[in-house]
């Protein structure tokens, strides 16, 4: 049974505060919303909060402040500031102040999501938890492996590559498919099977940054969003997976990789690069990565 991550909500515009309650409800989070800062802060001495989020601008009290008075009951408990799109510079600030992270306003849904899972990995990755109960969501991830699943790809790469229209940057996609899978079932059993494709999750998430987004994109083939990564980089990290799948697993792998801005700038176009680049590596004997 999944276990239940409590978030708490702090905002004074009522209706900023539904609109994220039904964002995070509809994701499975147990939600809990103040209008009140001192009301909120009060609720984390009676139970564990993953993510506390704020606004930076409050007539009560400042998101600063919050962020302070939350640290100080609750280390552990990351603080998500809401600041309007247009006034970046009071995300700096809140960073600094020691936000974990933050979101503009008007609010996106998926970017809601994506900040607060992120928020919610970390919390119970750095507080123990070894077993990941934390997977709320079984509608973003994929039953067998835990991973991020193919619909939730699609907005994750989209959140992603609309980062970059606001700053442009690198990113980088890895696709991979595991090498001969069909003899292993065969031969091992599909219950062996769904074990390596568990394992290979594992060895995939262990051998890539925490924000790097790791995904299922079908049976035995796997999405790997790499964030702020240009090619160079990206063909790096491929050989790393190469290498670790090979010393941790009975199988190998086989990857494609295309990048923005090199390869594309859109995301259909980028996915059938690294599609293509991963089918070159397939043809040229497997085991090895393929750039666009
Ligand atoms: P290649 O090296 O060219 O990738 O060959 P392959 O055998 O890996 O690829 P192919 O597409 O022929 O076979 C993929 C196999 O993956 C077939 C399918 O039964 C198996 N498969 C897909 N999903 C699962 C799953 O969830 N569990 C298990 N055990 N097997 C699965
Ligand atoms: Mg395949
Ligand atoms: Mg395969």
């Amino acid at each position: 049974m999944a276990k239940e991550v409590n978030v708490l909500i702090i905002d004074e515009d009522a209706a900023l505060a539904a609109q994220l309650d039904n964002t995070l409800k509809a994701v499975g989070y147990h939600t809990w919303v103040v209008t009140n800062p001192k009301e909120g802060i009060n609720l984390l001495h009676s139970s564990a909060f993953s993510v506390v989020i704020t606004e930076m601008r409050s007539a009560k009290m400042n998101g600063a402040q919050v962020i302070q008075a939350v640290h100080k009951i609750s280390e552990q408990t990351n603080v998500i500031v809401i600041t309007p799109y247009s006034f970046i510079s009071s995300a700096i600030e809140a960073m600094e102040a020691g936000a974990y992270g933050y979101i503009t306003k008007p609010l996106n849904s998926s970017e809601v999501r994506i900040v607060i899972e992120r928020a919610v990995e970390r919390y119970f990755l750095l507080y123990g938890n070894e077993e990941k109960e934390f997977l709320v969501d079984l509608a973003v991830r994929d039953g067998l492996t835990g991973l991020f699943n193919r619909r939730y790809f699609n907005e994750l790469i989209t959140v992603e590559v609309n980062h970059l229209k606001r700053s442009p940057a690198a990113l980088s996609l890895l696709m991979l498919d595991i090498d001969n899978f069909k003899n292993y079932n065969d031969s091992q059993g599909h219950p062996a099977g769904d074990v390596l494709l568990k394992d290979a999750a594992k060895v995939f998430k262990n051998s890539v940054r925490p924000s790097d987004l790791v995904c299922r994109y079908g049976g035995e083939e796997f999405m790997i969003i790499l964030p702020q990564t240009n090619k160079m980089a990206a063909k790096i990290v491929a050989e790393r997976l190469r290498v670790q799948v090979g010393l941790y697993l009975p199988t190998t792998v086989s990857i494609g990789i295309a990048g923005i801005p090199e390869d594309a700038q859109e995301i259909s176009v980028l996915i059938e690069k690294a599609d293509n680049a991963l089918y070159q590596a397939k043809k040229t004997g497997k085991n090895k990565w393929c750039a666009a």
